[in-house]
C-alpha cells in the first residue's frame, strides 16, 4: 500500500481520536459541562430554529390578517357591504332638502362641485381601516385598503371600493380637460380622477373629504 495512504489515514485516525476527546470532555470525564461549548451549541440550535420559526410566525400572521388588497371580483375591498344600500337605489332630493341636510361646506362641495382647501380635510391624514361613505347619501365609495398618500393634500384612492359606485364624467371647467367623479347613487361631486395614482391602477381618486363620511370598521 502507498505510504502515503497510511499516513493519511493515521492523520484521519488520530483527529477522529481527537475530536472524540474533545466530545467525551465536553460531555462525560470532565465532570462539568464546558459552559462556553453549551453556548455555542445553544446559539448554533437558536440559529437554526429562529429562521423556520420566523418563517411560520409571518405565514401565520398573514393568514390571520384581512389582506390590504384582496382580488376578489376584482374589487378592492374585503368589506361586507351587505348592510350598505346598494349604488342601484338612487337617492333623488331637492335643492332645498340637500341644503337642509348637509353643512355649508358639504353642501358646497357635494352639490356644487365646490373643492376644499388642500391640506384642510379632516379625513386626509385619516390611516384607519374602514369605509369612506358619500356624506350626502352613504354609498360606499373607498376602502381604507386604497388610500395612499399622494402628496397633494386630498384624501386620495387608488380604486374605488366597487366600479358601480361611482360616475365619471368630463368636466371642461376651468379650461381644462378633467374626469369628474360623482356619486352614483346621489350624483353628489365627489372629486377627480387622474392617471398618475400607483399600482396596480396606476389611477388617483382625488376626494375632498368634506365629501366624504369615514365608518371605522
Ligand atoms: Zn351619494
Amino acid at each position: 500500500m502507498d505510504p502515503r495512504i497510511r499516513e493519511d489515514d493515521r492523520n484521519l485516525s488520530t483527529k477522529r481520536e481527537a475530536h472524540n476527546v474533545i466530545r467525551s470532555c465536553h460531555f462525560r470525564e470532565c465532570g462539568n459541562p464546558d459552559p462556553e461549548f453549551l453556548g455555542r451549541i445553544f446559539l448554533t440550535m437558536l440559529h437554526r430554529l429562529t429562521i423556520p420559526a420566523l418563517l411560520f410566525l409571518g405565514a401565520f400572521t398573514a393568514c390571520a390578517q384581512k389582506p390590504s388588497v384582496v382580488p376578489t371580483n376584482g374589487n378592492p375591498t374585503h368589506y361586507d357591504l351587505s348592510a350598505y344600500p346598494n349604488a342601484s337605489d338612487k337617492v333623488t332630493k331637492t335643492d332645498a332638502d340637500w341644503r337642509a341636510l348637509l353643512s355649508p361646506e358639504s353642501y358646497d362641495i357635494l352639490r356644487n362641485a365646490g373643492t376644499e382647501e388642500p391640506f384642510t380635510g379632516a379625513l386626509l391624514n385619516n390611516h384607519e381601516q374602514g369605509i369612506y361613505v358619500c356624506a350626502a347619501c352613504g354609498n360606499p365609495l373607498f376602502s381604507s385598503a386604497t388610500k395612499f398618500e399622494s402628496g397633494t393634500g386630498w384624501p386620495s384612492f387608488w380604486a374605488p371600493i366597487e366600479a358601480d359606485r361611482v360616475i365619471e364624467k368630463t368636466d371642461n371647467t376651468l379650461g381644462i380637460s378633467r374626469t369628474e367623479v360623482l356619486c352614483a347613487r346621489c350624483g353628489s361631486h365627489l372629486g377627480h380622477v387622474f392617471d398618475d395614482g400607483p399600482k396596480p391602477t396606476g389611477l388617483r381618486y382625488c376626494m375632498n373629504s368634506a365629501a366624504l363620511k369615514f365608518v371605522k370598521q
